[in-house]
């Protein structure tokens, strides 16, 4: 069965590139439409940490937080060749209510996460892979990180 609809949690680290390139390749042999997605953590607002390549954001306010998350989400989409992707940049109080929530609103049937990021290179899938895992409506795909 082809995929309809895959939706890429991206990160702003290095990973982000090949997470959005295996999803990408994915796409492209369903033939299907790709969404990229962002959620900016009620809790990390303030805190930082996952963004290596845009330390600034780390220190910003909500909205400015968001508005600078949107572009970096734009920058990265032109990074891998997928500027007509829909982006969706969601505040909400954890990664996975976020992308869970955007799978479902807009009917992904395929989410794409790296396997490891940020949260816990020991653990066997990083914590936003298994978070997701166990919540989604649809099949997961984790992209291995190197
Ligand atoms: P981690 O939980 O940090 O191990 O991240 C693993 C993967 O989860 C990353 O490669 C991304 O695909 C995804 N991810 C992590 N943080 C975010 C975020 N804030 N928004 C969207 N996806 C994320």
């Amino acid at each position: 069965m082809a995929y309809q609809h895959v939706l890429v949690a991206a990160d702003f680290s290095e990973d982000a590139l090949q997470v959005g390139e295996r999803a990408k390749a994915v796409a492209r042999q369903s033939g299907a439409r790709l969404s990229l997605i962002h959620v900016v953590e009620e809790v990390n607002i303030g805190l930082g940490g996952g963004y290596e390549l845009l330390p600034v954001l780390a220190e910003l306010p909500e909205e400015a937080l968001l508005q600078e998350a949107r572009g970096a989400l734009g920058e990265l989409a032109r990074r891998l060749g997928l500027e007509d992707a829909e982006k969706w940049v969601v505040n909400a109080m954890s990664t996975k209510e976020g992308i869970l929530g955007a799978a479902r609103e807009h009917g992904a049937d395929l989410i794409v996460v790296g396997s490891h990021g940020r949260h816990g290179l020991a653990l066997l899938l990083g914590s936003t892979a298994n978070a997701v895992l166990h919540g989604a409506p649809c099949d997961v795909l984790a992209v291995r990180i190197r």
